[in-house]
């Protein structure tokens, strides 16, 4: 049987405190069911891009060179994406064949995926760093495109399987689509009712001032533009 590959956007080598846990190298998979309105890496999953495939052993190539510096700080590898948990089996195979080496495992994700491939990672990560959105229903729907209920179940059933304590939820604050502070005020306020209380507040960057945003991301922008005028 072929030996399966894991598909990267990029990988970031040396990222200090940008995540919370020492030194960390950042491997952006392929693939992502939303369609965020403001999508940082829309290479992930509008075709401007193609790529690269690695395999277990590839992959590991490419980012022991940091080894004692993830041994020493306390980091490791950050899988993000577009949305990791698209490739789960080659990452809980990666992850069960490199644990032994004593280096931490971070997922960021924004959990819209089936039940199963959340399952097939819980062994092996150490934190996790979720991407939320938006609480409410609606502007979660017209942001993401994705589907409320199976990234809410999902978050609910992250807590109840790994403890509140290992995830850190992202409580962003969305131009356009948030009128003020209030919306994300909101969302914390929900999330602290649903017990969790490691909250990451922060504003997304109006992604206007981008320069690089690819053809299909800046459709994006103008129809969420448009349809926020609209309500
Ligand atoms: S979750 Fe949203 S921002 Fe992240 S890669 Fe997917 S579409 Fe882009």
């Amino acid at each position: 049987m072929e030996e399966s590959k894991f598909s990267v956007l990029a990988i970031d080598r040396l990222r200090m405190t940008t995540d919370g846990n020492g030194v960390t190298t950042l491997i952006c998979g392929m693939g992502c069911p939303l369609r965020c309105r403001f999508c940082i890496n829309p290479g992930s999953w509008d075709g401007s891009v193609g790529g690269k495939l690695f395999t277990k052993e590839e992959l590991y190539e490419a980012v022991k060179i940091d080894s004692l510096y993830y041994l020493t700080t306390g980091g490791g590898l950050m899988f993000g994406g577009g949305e990791p948990l698209l490739q789960s089996e080659f990452l809980a195979d990666f992850m069960e064949k490199y644990k032994p080496l004593g280096w931490n495992f971070f997922l960021e994700s924004s959990l819209n995926v089936p039940r199963k491939h959340l399952d097939d990672v819980i062994p092996y990560i150490d934190e996790y760093l979720i991407d939320t959105k938006d609480m409410d229903r609606e502007r979660y729907v017209k942001y993401t495109g994705g589907d409320y209920d199976r990234f809410y179940e999902n978050l609910l059933y992250l807590k109840e399987k790994v403890g509140e304590e290992k995830i850190v939820v992202r409580v962003p604050t969305i131009p356009f689509l948030h009128q003020s502070g209030e919306e994300a005020r909101q969302n914390g306020e929900k999330l602290k009712e649903l017990g969790f209380s490691r909250l990451d507040f922060l504003t997304y960057t109006n992604p206007e001032s981008r320069k690089d945003i690819s053809k299909k991301a800046r459709e994006n922008l103008e129809l969420l533009a448009k349809r926020t005028r609209e309500t």
